[in-house]
């Protein structure tokens, strides 16, 4: 295999050449794929992407074109990815299901925190001498009402902890489970019971066809004033216009973001020097009760750790001309044998 690495940032490299054991033939390139940089991997039969890189099915087209073959995501989200064209060309697509749903949940937890205990606020004002309390009063955690939406693996970690702070947890999923109800008393209820009667939402779905701005303007009508939101999952499914409306006329007190519905170009890069021209992405840094990340919620050294294992076992598995697990993609798997 010739693998190519797009959107290989430095902080990874040296995760992913541990993780190379057999020492696969792999280069890296700091740029995101899209129609116009797709050219990069001639001469490569696989390549690995991440979440803001473009493998719709034009991209995919000229990838095939070029003799790519297998596309390894370095991410548990694949909404990037047009996985049916893939099949349809034969393409094999794998992701990382589960790296550290841990990363993702307590990155979620300390932006919930960060809000509710005005923390960024308190740094600001004590690194100006200020050490007054006026502005700092917060709320406890212990018995507000989260309604997580999406209890997967992220979501199941986020009942754990907040069952923990003896929150109690109201969930919407399609698929509700008795295990988070009989251990940490999770009620699955209609996302408009969740939206109703909830302190804190907290999401945690996929973006699919059904989830794409699943929390739009008539949600967010509805919502309890003063509820806050935090999204680790992805940006899509919110609105950000209806978001940033609701925000303004104060039924939503506070947004912790780590996803952007067009961070796409914006997340991952240093743009200190000539700054953004993104109209929304400025208002909602404008404002004092919305927490910003970029997109760094996987970001811890286990996950990274895991996400580059995952990746080479799954090139390895390719190469020996079987189906990883985690293939998303459900054409007959062709003999790779001799193809490394
Ligand atoms: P998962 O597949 O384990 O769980 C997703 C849950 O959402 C499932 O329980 C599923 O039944 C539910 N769901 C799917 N469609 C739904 C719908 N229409 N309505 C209600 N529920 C629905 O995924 P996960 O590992 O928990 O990850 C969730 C998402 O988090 C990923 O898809 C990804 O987009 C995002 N994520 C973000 C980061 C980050 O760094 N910010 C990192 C990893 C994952």
């Amino acid at each position: 295999m010739r693998i190519l690495v797009f959107s290989a940032k430095e902080f990874e490299i040296s995760y992913l050449n541990k993780a190379n054991h057999i020492h696969f033939d792999v280069e890296f390139a700091n740029k995101q794929l899209d129609i116009e940089t797709a050219a990069l991997a001639k001469g490569f039969n696989c390549i690995s992407i991440f979440t803001n890189d473009d493998c719709s099915a034009a991209v995919l087209n000229e990838l095939h074109l070029f003799g790519v073959k297998y596309i390894a995501v370095r991410a548990a989200g694949f909404d990037n990815v047009d996985i049916h064209e893939a099949g349809r060309l034969g393409m094999h697509v794998a992701n990382v299901p589960e790296y550290s749903p841990y990363s993702i949940a307590e990155h979620a937890v300390g932006m919930l925190l960060t809000l509710v205990r005005k923390i960024t606020t308190a740094n600001e004002q004590v690194h100006a001498n200020n050490f007054s309390l006026n502005n700092l009063v917060g709320f406890d955690l212990h018995g507000k009402r989260v309604g997580l939406i999406g209890t997967g693996r992220i979501g199941s970690i986020m009942a754990k902890i907040l069952h923990g702070f003896g929150c109690e947890i109201l969930a919407y999923d399609i698929a509700p489970s008795q295990d988070l109800s009989e251990k940490y008393g999770v009620r699955y209820c209609a996302l408009n019971e969740l939206s109703l009667t909830s302190d804190i939402i907290s999401i945690h779905t996929p973006l699919n066809e059904q989830t794409r701005y699943l929390l739009n303007k008539s949600l967010f009508a509805s919502m309890k004033k003063g509820v806050i939101i935090i999204n680790t999952a992805r940006g899509g499914v919110v609105n950000t216009s209806d978001l940033i409306t609701y925000l303004r006329n104060g039924i939503i007190a506070a947004y912790g973001m780590d996803v952007y519905e067009k961070e796409k170009g914006i997340f991952f890069f240093d743009h200190s020097l000539k700054g953004i021209a993104d109209p929304m992405l400025k208002e909602l840094l404008s404002m004092k009760n919305v927490l910003v990340t970029p997109h760094q919620a996987f970001a811890t050294r286990e996950a990274l750790m895991n996400i580059a294992t995952t990746t080479f076992s799954t090139i390895l598995t390719w190469s020996a001309g079987v189906r990883p697990d985690n293939e998303l993609t459900h054409e007959p798997v062709l003999s790779l044998m001799g193809n490394k």
